[in-house]
């Protein structure tokens, strides 16, 4: 059976280590790391993940900054404040918390955060900068948070055959990119997929970002592949479940990662380590 990669277990001994680089920033530079989130109207998940944030923040000494606006606000106003966050030197990441009301032209309040400041990383310039592996960006929490765990446990990514299953902004196609770039050879799964196990059964390392309840099942998995659920779902019953089915994948996989208590705290953990980063970037460049 396979063995657990502890989410919780990697991402609090990364957090260890942003406590010191924060105390570090702090003595050595005077700077306190500042993390300004931005939160539209009352979807209760995004409050969830935003109380998450903060208090993950507050645990390393990060300053937080949250912006809570009626759902009413219009893409004006919020350009508004995050010109302003842009600007405010105590700040070095911003964060808009996704998904925003329909009304908002998202793309251009994700554009207008500085690139320097964009600690989601989902700005076209670190976009663009994942892609082609150059320049200080900030690659987005999630995939970099399975980056983390794969290391955690000394996984070789060269050369071996990953499989994405998800092919969003956020999660699959910056997945893909990334293990690409460490030289594995990616497919990349969506829905549009015809016969996803044809593909999945190839895969040593299996990353799974569909949000789908039991999408993957243990007779579409190789034997000792390394899987990674990224999907949280929640049940009619109040559940929370992951896009694999744990039991049956259990079973053949190496490793598997649990939900939750696998990816989920690690988005987080990178979140930090992004925002701490910019800070000591700017200290760097104020000197
Ligand atoms: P999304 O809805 O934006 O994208 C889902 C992707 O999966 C799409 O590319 C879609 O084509 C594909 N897909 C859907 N059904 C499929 C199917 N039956 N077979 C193959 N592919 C299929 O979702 P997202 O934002 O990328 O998130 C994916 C999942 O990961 C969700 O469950 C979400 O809650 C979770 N998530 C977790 C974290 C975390 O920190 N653990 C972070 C972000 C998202």
């Amino acid at each position: 059976t396979a063995k657990i990669i502890d989410g919780n277990k990697v991402a609090a001994k990364i957090r260890d280590e942003c406590k010191i680089r924060v105390d570090a920033l702090k003595e050595k530079a005077g700077v306190t790391p500042g993390l300004a989130v931005v939160l539209v109207g009352e979807d209760p998940a995004s409050a969830v993940y935003v109380r998450n944030k903060v208090r993950a923040c507050e645990a390393v000494g990060i300053k937080s900054y949250t912006h809570r606006l009626d759902a009413s606000v219009t893409t004006e106003e919020l350009v508004v404040l995050v010109h302003q966050l842009n600007a405010d030197t105590g700040v070095h990441g911003v964060l808009v918390q996704l998904p925003l009301p329909k009304h908002i032209d998202m793309e251009r309040v994700l554009e207008t955060i500085s690139p320097e400041k964009d600690v989601d990383g989902f700005h076209l310039y670190n976009v663009g900068g994942l892609v082609l592996g150059k320049g200080d960006f900030f690659p987005p929490c999630t995939p970099y948070g399975v980056v983390k765990m794969l290391e955690s446990e000394n996984i070789k990514v060269e050369g071996q055959n990953v499989v994405v299953v998800g092919a969003s902004n956020i999660v699959g196609k910056p997945m893909a990119i990334m293990l690409m770039g460490q030289d594995a050879t990616v497919a990349i799964c969506h829905a549009k997929t015809r016969d996803l196990a044809q593909f999945t059964i190839l895969a040593d390392i299996l990353v799974v970002a569909a949000g789908v309840p039991n999408l993957i099942l243990g007779q579409m998995v190789k034997t000792g592949a390394v899987v990674i659920d990224v999907g949280i779902n929640r049940l009619p019953d109040g559940k929370l479940v992951g896009d694999v089915d744990f039991e049956s994948v259990s079973k053949k996989a190496s490793y598997i990662t649990p939900v939750p208590g696998g990816v989920g705290p690690m988005t987080v953990t990178m979140l930090l380590e992004n925002t701490i980063d910019s800070a000591e970037r700017m200290a760097a460049k104020k000197n």
